[in-house]
């Protein structure tokens, strides 16, 4: 019971995110106002505008196999970028 336990860990340690409940698509994708312009939109490529509402597209938070950085749409572009992604 305690080696199946360790394996449990050593699994969550390799895999990172096994153990960790994962976001609703609700808590992964929603409006958020960024905190900073060191971002851009990912459909029109401008800058995102600091404290001006926005989509944001969150990475899993906390896993070894994740890039931490979010992804950002204006609320202007969501609209263009959804017709898009439905186009690819
Ligand atoms: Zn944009």
């Amino acid at each position: 019971m305690a080696q199946s336990s360790q394996e449990e860990q050593t699994h969550s340690i390799l895999t990172g995110w096994i153990n960790e409940p994962l976001m609703t698509l609700q808590e992964r994708v929603k409006m958020k106002k960024p905190m900073t312009e060191s971002q851009i939109c990912i459909y029109c490529g401008k800058t995102m505008v600091k404290g001006q509402e926005a989509v944001i597209l969150k990475n899993h938070p906390g896993s070894s196999l994740s890039i931490q950085k979010n992804l950002w749409v204006h609320k202007k572009c969501k609209t263009k970028f959804a017709t898009f992604v439905k186009g690819l």
